[in-house]
């Protein structure tokens, strides 16, 4: 598989100005393979010379340039060479291209509800030429004239506003100029919900037998659509620049969303088709300001190249957030942040795979996108937030402006972007840029306190950068204590060197719990005190700030993490501590962190089962002290669900009897209860059958797949390894469920075959699951609750020895290096 070099792109770029493409799409050929018809206009610098074109077809039927045929005798499947280029050219394309089922091309979905089929362009990060012949690189933007043909029954979208020209024919309005990743076409029988704000019409889009979630939900998406364009506009002072803006619900979609201008496509898992809890919206709300914050950073201004995704992401990740906070209901979004997704970004940064979030070399475009990781978004966004500390918000908001003003439907680097930072906040900003952006790792913070009959006498701040990457960065972080719930004191201050005294701590009364970085102003470990780590058990749940409970847990957890807690510790601080928990991004964070990560990685395999029931005993407790059908209570009765051992109890739940308020006929919740019957070995097949019998949809096919692959027999792990690692046709999502359910028994010697065999059999899915699938599929599917010392020889070897692509190969340098943490604390606490 050809991989497009960054040196390539610059020699493209500097040869080639590409001025528009026209594009026609015909759908209408069954369900296998579709017609493309691709006309690029474009100058050239140097006439004479040669470049070429990137097209990955089924069948490449004829390459024109400039009205000559181009011999297509030994075409590699991926490029066609272009030679004695003019002054002016048009080169025009027509292949038959297969539809994709692992998320990337013209994906294209069955829905099992109603036998639909749908479509959905996703082109993000190079795989434009498996939908159109084009010069695929970020860099060279044209705008776009697209008609497709569709059955007649299906509705088309697209980058630009969608009109239908006749039976099955549809004309989309010329676009603004796009880079290749952004193109998309969204196509099948979608049920819409439409409205117009502030002049922009507005579509939201799902599958038909989404339909009544959708128009259930469709008020609160138009919200907080509407109210991040008055703030984008108020913000950045640059109207909203691509015509209709449309939000598309799709199948089997492999990231969050997408940021296609005009038409974003989001993971219709988004769309909730049950009871729905609080900081599900949260989550769905930030991923709709998200793409919107990109219509304007990387859509309207793109990098030039991919070493600076990570500033689009960033960027994006940080503004959903403050939108959310400034201009919606969410104003508790930033503790969302904190729980969602630090502890994602902090984890990353323990792996060897860590990098600065600027200036990794993204020599070329498969290296960028296994960089797109937390540290691009979380650790992107708190990097943000220290700028603005440093420079100033008024600085930084006329920066954007600036940068945006002058990039406005080109690209730009890293470099204008500081420049325009510079320029606003008259600082210089190199040593800054330096520390933070261009080097790797994450300073560890302590408060160290020295104490006299319950005065505090003194206090330092403790920064200690990492050894392997050093660097000197200053951090504007608060510090607080809390007593029985009450805020003792609470400072600010600038750490700037290894050691910065807090005289004003000095005469305060010594507090509970000493919380650095109360706010989560910075990126850091932080580093909590012994007594404060002693005392969270009983005291962190009256903590009246939810930022600084967020703050703890997360240290709590990297604690665990880094062999410097006992887990047991973490599981009696959740006993006592969770259950009375009112922020949900909080209760839902670390309820999946320790149920999915800390039980079956840290704790001893023989102690699981006591784990489970202290979070079922928390959850229990959650659940009655909660107001019945409230969002609390669903989250605690989705925990109880998961953890609990009272068989009784899950087979009544299974069986719809005496379900708690608001989940009668809840199907999402019923596989929940069934997943854990299905571990537990408490259910027949005929039992998951006759469920999947009543639920006939893509989420309950899932589900279905999930709970058999977690039986912890041989016969289902036989079944369920075929069926992930054979030649059966599965979608992206059905492999993510297969492998999400196999690493599941109540005897690990059930599993131990597997590990050899995932080292040989998932690399090998390479070439029949594209890469940005494949990575998700080698993670869930890595033996990481085998935790033994043979499972990290065996990723050892296959790291030195196996032919890996850079996709699995990252997936397992960071699934090994998770292990490693839980062998150390192991070795550690026994
Ligand atoms: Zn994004």
């Amino acid at each position: 598989m050809t991989n497009l070099t960054r040196l390539e792109a610059e020699a493209r770029s500097a040869l080639l100005d590409v001025t528009g493409y026209r594009l026609a799409l015909d759908l209408d050929q069954g369900a296998v393979t579709f017609e493309s018809s691709s006309t690029v206009r474009f100058r050239c610098a140097e006439p004479g010379a040669s470049t070429f074109l990137d097209v990955k077809p089924h069948t490449l039927h004829r390459v024109t340039l400039n009205g000559g045929q181009i011999d297509l005798t030994g075409f590699d499947g991926e490029r066609v060479a272009l030679t004695g280029l003019a002054l002016e050219n048009e080169v025009v394309v027509t292949a038959t291209m297969s539809y994709s089922n692992d998320g990337q091309g013209l994906h294209r979905a069955f829905d099992s509800a109603d036998g639909r089929h749908y479509v959905y362009g996703h082109c993000f990060l190079d795989a434009a030429p498996r939908v159109f012949g084009c010069f695929d690189q970020p860099d060279l933007k044209a705008p776009y004239d697209v008609s497709v043909t569709a059955p007649t029954e299906w509705v088309v979208l697209g980058n630009g506003a969608a009109t239908r020209a006749g039976e099955g024919r549809w004309v989309l309005a010329t676009t603004k100029p796009l880079a290749t990743y952004f193109f998309t076409v969204c196509a099948g029988p979608y049920v819409s919900v439409t409205a117009v704000h502030d002049g922009i019409p507005l579509g939201i889009h799902a599958r038909a037998s989404l339909r009544e979630p959708l128009v259930r939900q469709a008020e609160q998406m138009l919200t907080i659509t509407r109210q991040s364009f008055d703030y984008y506009h108020a913000l950045f002072g640059i109207r909203y620049p691509f015509g209709e803006y449309h939000q598309v619900y799709v199948p089997e979609f492999n990231a969050g969303a997408m940021e296609n201008p005009g038409c974003v496509t989001l993971r219709d898992q988004y769309v909730f088709r049950g009871a729905t809890t609080h900081d599900e919206v949260v989550t769905r709300s930030s991923t709709i300001s998200h793409e919107m914050a990109h219509m304007w950073f990387g859509d309207m201004v793109t990098m030039r190249w991919w070493d600076d995704l990570w500033l689009n992401e960033s960027f994006a990740e940080y503004m959903s957030h403050r939108t959310l906070c400034e201009a919606t209901e969410f104003t508790d979004a930033w503790v969302d942040s904190s729980m969602a997704r630090n502890p994602w970004g902090y984890a990353a940064e323990r792996t060897p795979s860590t990098h600065p979030v600027a200036g990794s070399p993204a020599p070329d475009a498969q290296s960028a996108l296994q960089n797109f990781d937390g540290i691009s978004y979380a650790k992107g966004s708190a990097t943000l937030l220290q700028l603005i500390a440093h420079i100033g918000d008024a600085a930084f908001i006329a920066g954007v402006g600036e940068y945006l003003r002058a990039h406005a439907y080109g690209n730009a680097a890293l470099v204008d972007f500081l420049g325009a930072m510079e320029r606003a906040s008259g600082k210089d900003l190199r040593g800054w840029a330096d520390a933070w952006l261009r080097t790797a790792g994450l300073d560890a913070i302590s408060v160290e306190t020295a104490t006299d009959h319950g005065s505090i006498t003194s206090a330092t701040v403790r920064r200690t950068p990492p050894a392997a990457h050093p660097a000197d960065r200053s951090h504007r972080i608060d510090v607080a204590g809390f007593s029985r719930g009450t805020e003792v004191f609470r400072v600010l201050t600038t750490v700037d060197q290894d050691e910065t005294a807090l005289p004003e701590l000095a005469g305060q009364p010594v507090a509970a719990m000493l919380i650095p970085n109360a706010s989560d102003l910075t990126w850091a470990n932080i580093k909590l005190d012994a007594a404060t780590v002693a005392a969270a058990p009983a005291e962190l749940s009256a903590v009246p700030q939810a930022q600084a409970r967020a703050v703890v847990w997360t240290a709590l957890i990297d604690a665990v993490a880094l062999a410097e807690i006992d887990p047991r510790h973490l599981l009696a601080v959740l006993a006592t501590s969770w259950a009375d928990e009112s922020n949900q991004s909080i209760i839902d964070r670390v309820g999946e962190l320790v149920t999915h990560r800390i039980i079956p990685a840290f704790i001893p395999f023989g102690e699981q089962d006591g784990a489970y029931a202290v979070m079922a005993t928390a959850a229990g407790s959650m659940l009655a002290e909660s107001e019945p059908g409230s969002s609390r209570a669903l989250l605690a009765a989705r925990y109880l669900a998961a953890s609990s051992a009272d068989l009784d109890l899950l087979q009544r739940w299974a069986a719809g009897h005496q379900l708690p308020v608001g989940l009668d006929g809840d199907s999402d919740f019923r596989w929940v209860v069934l997943g854990n019957l299905a571990r537990r070995d408490a259910v027949v097949p005929a039992q998951l059958d006759s469920a999947l019998d009543q639920d006939r949809t893509m989420a309950g096919n899932l589900r279905w797949l999930q709970a058999k692959a977690s039986g912890p027999d041989t016969e289902a792990k036989v079944w369920a390894w075929e069926q992930l690692t054979g030649a059966h046709g599965r979608s992206n999502y059905e492999l993510n469920a297969l492998a999400a359910g196999f690493w599941h028994a109540r005897d690990q010697d059930v599993l131990r075959p597997y590990v050899a065999r995932y080292f040989a059999d998932v690399p090998a899915l390479s070439g029949r699951v594209g890469e940005d699938a494949l990575a998700r599929v080698a993670a869930l599917a890595y033996p990481g609750n085998v935790v033994e010392a043979s499972t990290a020889d065996k990723s050892a070897e296959a790291l030195r020895h196996g032919d890996l692509t850079s996709a699995v190969r990252r997936a397992i340098v960071d699934a090994d290096s998770a292990l490693r943490e839980a062998l150390l604390s192991r070795a550690t606490f026994g």
